[in-house]
């Protein structure tokens, strides 16, 4: 195709693997968080969580990986058809009591220092 290389058409060449798996709610509360959702924050390793979550019991310590988290990036609405968000619920309630000591030793240091 010979726009290809014009950004928006890049897709057509992308492999499932390739791409962000948007999930479909936050691990801990369950909150839904479609693929539009400007309050999904996701670790480096896709743990998907809520902004509430983050910024309140999880401290911007991912309970999984110890890194931090940013906004997840929306998907255009025009590509979500062909790159649908993941359909399944990933649901893993955090232990707060076992997570607690990560997360206390982790919060007071930025996230590109961990
Ligand atoms: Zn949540
Ligand atoms: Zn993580």
């Amino acid at each position: 195709m010979e726009v290809a290389t014009r950004g928006l058409l890049r897709s057509e060449s992308l492999h499932e693997d390739d791409m962000l798996e948007l999930r479909a709610s936050c691990e801990h509360c369950g909150r839904s968080l479609p693929p539009n959702s400007t309050d999904a924050r996701i670790c480096t390793f896709e743990c998907t969580f809520c902004r509430e979550c983050v910024e309140g019991v999880l401290a911007n310590v991912c309970p999984n990986c110890g890194g931090g988290f940013e906004p997840r990036p929306v998907r255009p609405r025009h590509l979500l058809a062909k790159h649908p968000a993941r359909a399944d619920e990933v649901r893993k309630v955090v232990d707060l009591l076992a997570f607690g000591p990560l997360r206390e030793a982790r919060r007071g240091i930025a996230p590109q220092d961990r």
